[in-house]
């Protein structure tokens, strides 16, 4: 037998020690819009401010590790800044070092150092945020973590959900692939193990031994006491009911403390090391169906994170002089990226509200991005000597491809495709005066068209008019002309525009970060072009450039590359769980059969084949409960595949205009070769994966896992736009014989009650309809089979070649003025090797390139004729280098360029 006490003492007779860490954990939105919260918020800090400056022994406070929270609050009590960095500066509140606590596997690697640079920042105004790596609620942790913390100069991490069954002690190191090690506290029992502080110190003693019994062995050093949880205001009684509780026994010796003090003291001896990410549910669910919930914010975070990061900043950083980097427009940009980041935002686990909230500030963020791109390149384009189309690699591998491009005159260049021709005259309309006489006179408002003419019947010119420049088409006379019409007969109503053609071309070879302009001439294709042929004795056509040769199967829809057959198979099973977690109803009907299928070639090539493929499916309409599906709901699903010459993968774009609910859909993908592992695009790298998860007794082992832009497994790799949750399946002797991609995942509830996935609740039981997605997806993805660079690959289909047009703006838009025509017709504003970009940007006025090594060896890093600082993460020097560096496997580093 023991006494209460005996579990909460480090040794007969001594004292053991219990840090309480009074905190409230801030989701800025979720199952309540932001305003919602936020009103709650500033009750929280008005009441909590004067507490603390009232009442000493309420000694310390966490501010959740986020700045949002208090930049939320002083835009309505801009009054209490003084007070909030009193207390900051005394230590008594901790606040950051995240803007927000974002979710890890939903964002870029980029978003994630953004976030704490910007929370760094903000916190520099209150004298510094909390030195320590807060990762309270996070969905699972990524495995570069250890490594963006290190280099931020952090030794401590503090964690939650993720944390497998093999850690059995409150600490371990966790370390990144490159070796860069955090002490981690772990919170077996979450962030709010110490919410409930019992306003009576017997009481409160009672639930100290009853936490130290509860997790015995496994809590190591001072007990940590997590004073707070969800929106938690603060409770004024914490001062008192402590100096009662150490008043009233001897075994504890409670203390209120700051994290940073209670890591201070914290043993490093004998820890377990845990390498890579953590993502079991063996003690805290992790949540792992946020990732495929809704693919319409996972699509949308990706197009803005893409547009910032790979588009925006490195075409201004690059292109336009160092003082008109956008600082202000890009740190708009960047916040909305940030806000979006927190978990239950960009993990879409929220009400509808919040979710449109999330969509529009990305909208916002990419319209900001686009048009900075935009300017960026007509800078570059008023700079170059070539007048024409220039084309634009925004990426740092040398690579050509196809663009499309409108050019002036009725003839396509040879080797081009033509999309569109638009004659230089054409007849717009034919009919009774009423009818075409207000056609002609709206004419005035298409600048476009340069003239018209109005014939009768019989061919006989009635009314003719044309503009000259800028000017106006339909003059008063021409008007009275018009009305003169009124009384003849049918007219016809011919327009003047100059002829232009659209056509897709190829381009060899641009130089990283460089361009090129384009000329007719040098239009000749050098690689293989595309070509379609018609399937003979019922099957479907074969598209093949010389790389690679697809199949498509009229039977089904599916396709074959390079005879690995049936792929794209889509398989609808339901889906009776929630935002958090899938969740198959009890006796399921699945659906991997189409009723009909037809396929039609729509282009042919020469540079681009395309083929579209339109299947029927009959699947059911919603789910009963958690046992079955029933109804029926007949949809079409509409497949393109689409091959271009010089290119290994083949692109796909699934249409579902989707009118069954409950539903799980997944594209099938057999293995060249069977897999026992995938290997997933994760923030700075890759990580692989088995064929399992690991579970607990609240959370069943799915193991669907996410990937950023890309998965590998078995000899297949498929690029996708949005993270995308994948599953190896149809699993013998531990080796997976398919991939399966989700499509769409649709439920109808923010938190269910509980099912058999997971047992508890993860949210409140609230009905919603956007995560049910009743509207036409898309979902954008690439196939390639055999060897191939992923991270190339990703930047090849998602990041296109962009073409501007060198002699249209001699002014930039944004009226720094282009100066003269300084930079030639081809070149390249940076040269970088060795390594995968992650962000090109001015840092004050430095151009600053981050890069990472995502493998086993380390890498030679060239930055051809540029010398400068290796910076940490927040921007301090760590060693010069001229020319190149060497960078360790799987590590990250920031160069400052000096010249
Ligand atoms: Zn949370």
């Amino acid at each position: 037998m023991t006494t209460p006490t005996d579990h909460v003492s480090a040794a007969q007779g001594a004292k053991r020690t219990v840090h309480i860490v009074p905190h409230t954990h801030w989701d800025r939105e979720w199952y309540r819009s932001f305003q919602s919260f936020r009103l709650r918020l500033v009750d929280l800090l008005d009441r909590l401010i004067p507490q603390m400056e009232n009442d000493p022994a309420y000694a310390r406070f966490l501010l959740d590790g986020q700045l949002a929270v208090v930049d939320d609050y002083l835009a309505v009590r801009p009054e209490a800044e003084e007070p909030l960095r009193r207390l900051v500066g005394s230590g008594r509140i901790s606040i950051g070092p995240w803007y927000t606590l974002p979710d890890e596997f939903l964002v870029s690697g980029e978003t994630l150092v953004r976030n704490l640079q910007r929370g760094l920042r903000v916190a520099d105004r209150f004298g510094g945020a909390m030195a320590v790596g807060y990762l309270p609620d996070m969905f699972g942790h990524v495995a570069q973590m250890p490594q963006i913390l290190a280099g931020f100069g952090f030794e401590h991490a503090v964690v939650w959900r993720g944390v497998p069954a093999a850690i059995d002690r409150s600490g371990f190191w966790w370390q990144a692939a490159d070796g860069s090690t955090v002490r981690a506290e772990y919170l077996p029992q979450g962030y709010g193990n110490g919410s409930a502080l019992p306003d009576d110190a017997k009481a409160f003693v009672a639930a100290l031994d009853g936490f130290g019994r509860q997790w015995g062995d496994l809590l190591i050093g001072p007990l940590l006491w997590m004073n707070g949880t969800d929106h938690q205001l603060p409770q004024p009684w914490l001062g008192r009911v402590v100096a009662e509780a150490n008043a009233l026994q001897d075994d504890l010796d409670l203390r209120i403390v700051s994290l940073p003090e209670h890591l201070a003291t914290v043993t490093t001896e004998g820890l377990p090391t845990w390498r890579g990410e953590l993502r079991a549910g063996a003690r805290a669910n992790v949540l792992m169906g946020v990732t495929s919930n809704r693919v319409d914010v996972r699509q949308a975070a990706a197009r803005a994170e893409r547009a910032v990061e790979r588009l925006a900043e490195p075409l201004s950083a690059l292109f336009l002089p160092a003082d008109r980097w956008p600082t202000a427009l890009l740190d708009e940009a960047w916040r909305d990226l940030i806000l979006n980041s927190a978990h239950d935002s960009v993990c879409a686990c929220s009400i509808d509200e919040v979710c449109d909230a999330v969509l529009h500030r990305y909208a916002e963020a990419r319209d900001i991005a686009d048009g900075l791109a935009d300017r960026a390149l007509a800078h570059l384009a008023a700079r170059s000597r070539h007048d024409g189309s220039l084309i634009v690699n925004p990426t740092s591998r040398p690579r050509g491809g196809v663009v499309r491009l409108t050019l002036a005159g009725a003839d396509a260049p040879p080797g081009t495709q033509v999309l569109r021709a638009q004659p230089a005259e054409s007849v717009l309309l034919e009919g009774p005066p009423e009818l075409v006489v207000p056609a002609a006179e709206e004419l005035e408002w298409m600048r476009t068209i340069t003239g018209f003419s109005l014939e009768s019947a019989g061919g006989e010119v009635l009314v003719s008019a044309s503009r000259q420049g800028t000017g106006s088409l339909v003059s008063p006379d021409t008007r009275v002309a018009l009305t003169a019409l009124a009384e003849v007969g049918p007219v016809r109503l011919r327009v003047r525009r100059p002829a232009q053609v659209t056509v897709l071309a190829h381009v060899g070879e641009v130089a990283g970060f460089g361009w090129k302009g384009w000329t007719a001439d040098g239009a000749g294709t050098p690689v293989e072009a595309v070509s379609v042929v018609e399937g003979t004795a019922g099957g479907g056509p074969t598209l093949t450039n010389g790389l690679v040769t697809v199949t498509v199967d009229p039977a089904d829809g599916t396709f074959a590359v390079d005879g690995r057959a049936g792929l794209g198979r889509l398989v609808d099973g339901g889906d009776c769980g929630d935002t958090y977690n899938w969740c198959p109803p009890a006796r399921d009907t699945l659906v991997d059969e189409p009723e009909s299928a037809d396929v039609a070639v729509l282009e042919r090539g020469p540079l681009r084949a395309r083929v579209r493929v339109t299947v029927g499916y009959r699947w059911p309409a919603r789910a009963e409960g958690l046992e079955e599906r029933t109804g029926e709901v007949e949809h079409e699903v509409v497949t393109q595949l689409e091959l271009r010459v010089g290119e290994r993968a083949l692109r796909v774009e699934t249409t579902i205009d989707n009118r069954s609910r409950d539903h799980r859909l997944r594209a099938h993908f057999p293995l060249p070769s069977p897999a026992a592992t995938s290997r997933a695009e994760t923030a700075f790298g890759t990580v692989e994966r088995g064929v399992e998860a690991e579970g607990g007794p609240t959370e069943a082992p799915l193991p669907t896992y996410p990937a950023l832009r890309f998965v590998q497994a078995g000899g297949l790799t498929v690029v996708h736009d949005g993270v995308a949750e994948y599953e190896l399946v149809d699993i013998k002797d531990g080796r997976a014989h398919e991939l399966a991609l989700t499509l769409l995942r649709c439920t109808g509830m923010l938190s269910q009650v509980p099912m058999p996935t997971r047992p508890l609740p993860a949210g409140p039981l609230i009905r919603l309809e956007g995560p049910q997605l009743q509207k036409r997806v898309t979902r954008r993805y690439a196939v390639a089979v055999g060897d191939v660079d992923p991270f190339a690959l990703a930047d090849e289909v998602l990041l296109p070649l962009q073409v501007v047009e060198a002699s249209e703006p001699s002014e930039p838009p944004d009226g720094s003025g282009g100066g003269d025509a300084d930079l030639p017709a081809a070149g390249s504003a940076l040269a970088v090797e060795g390594a995968v970009v992650s962000a090109v940007v001015r840092e004050g006025g430095a151009l600053t390139v981050r890069v990472f090594n995502p493998c086993d060896e380390p890498a030679e890093v060239r930055i051809d004729g540029r010398r400068g600082w290796l910076v940490d993460l927040r921007g301090r020097p760590v060693v010069p280098f001229e020319g190149a560096f060497t960078l360790r496997p799987w590590g990250i580093a920031t160069a400052a360029l000096s010249d």
